[in-house]
């Protein structure tokens, strides 16, 4: 009964979010944004699926073997990483990075095994071979780099808060004392809001979207974790939320994968070295991110290892 409970509010606020990504805020990245006064919106980019790759990594010769990769992603975070419910379509700006590494390797869209993982379960998900990589809002640090690989960074995001659009106690990490802060188990920002010189009172949730319905509900007073998957949901709950504007940490994105896989490793970098060269990834950029108002900056210089 309980885990119904909690399926049903998972629905209603993704319907809630692809909803209002439909709307005037613009998209999770699929169809164009209708925002008013709004030029043609920014196209994505199409992938040419590369043939006859070969690489000496234990992870694509089972995938080729196999004959499709399996990808994990989030589901619930609008221009980012999202699934239509209706149409089970992903989209969004990791769910396009994603797609251009698989076209280099040789995967074309329709051999891609979407596969949903949410932040707690991720090192588990790539170290037991559940997935062949990762793209889903994933910081690279230490920690897990003991259990995982990282290819990367990608793009470099930062902790932020979203609170509801009246608020004007919570403006930034320094006035959530004594307020409740709703984060994901297993993120990095949920571990930076517990340190006690914040003084919140930290709500621990499975999945941002239902961090984001108890804000709504006003269960909790704010939502914590990267600004650009807060952008999102802000952009996808128009005029009901907005993000204070003042990120606290430092959140390299990285693909994760086999922690021994050296040879995809380095070959997962020389893909996303091609494509911030050649405005590939700008372009992805503009179409899924850029519409959650994150205006574009140049990616952080990749860090090989
Ligand atoms: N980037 C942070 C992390 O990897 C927060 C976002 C997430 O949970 O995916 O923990």
């Amino acid at each position: 009964m309980k885990l119904r409970k909690t399926a049903a509010v998972a629905v209603a606020v993704l319907a809630l979010t692809a909803t209002a990504c439909g709307g005037k805020e613009g998209s999770a990245g699929d169809k164009p944004a209708t925002k008013p006064g709004d030029a043609a919106a920014p196209q994505l980019p199409t992938y040419t699926v590369a043939s006859g790759v070969d690489l000496d990594s234990p992870t694509f010769k089972k995938a080729k073997e196999r004959g499709k990769l399996i990808i994990g992603s989030k589901a619930d975070q609008p221009y980012l990483g999202f699934e239509d419910q209706a149409t089970k379509k992903r989209s969004g700006f990791d769910v396009e990075i994603a797609k251009m590494i698989a076209a280099e390797l040789g995967f074309s869209e329709d051999k891609i095994e979407w596969k949903t993982v949410d932040s707690k379960l991720r090192e588990t998900a790539i170290s037991t071979g559940q997935v062949d990589y990762y793209v889903g809002t994933y910081t690279i640090n230490d920690k897990r780099k003991e259990q995982v690989g990282f290819a990367g960074p990608y793009y470099l995001a930062g902790a932020d808060l979203l609170v509801r659009k009246d608020e004007t106690g919570i403006t930034g990490p320094e006035s959530v004392k004594g307020k409740k802060v709703c984060s994901i188990t297993g993120s990095t920002p949920l571990q930076e809001i517990k340190k006690p010189e914040y003084g919140a009172q930290t709500i621990e949730l499975g999945k941002y979207s239902d961090c984001v319905q108890q804000l709504l509900t006003k269960q909790v007073d704010a939502v914590t974790t990267d600004d650009a998957i807060l952008k999102g949901y802000a952009a996808a709950n128009s005029g009901k939320l907005k993000v204070t504007g003042k990120p606290f940490t430092k959140e390299p994105y990285g693909i994760g994968m086999n922690k021994d896989d050296k040879a995809l490793r380095g070959k997962v970098s020389d893909i996303l070295d091609k494509f911030e060269k050649d405005g590939t990834y700008k372009k992805i950029y503009e179409a899924t991110l850029g519409l959650s108002g994150s205006a574009y900056t140049e990616p952080p210089a990749l860090e090989r290892y």
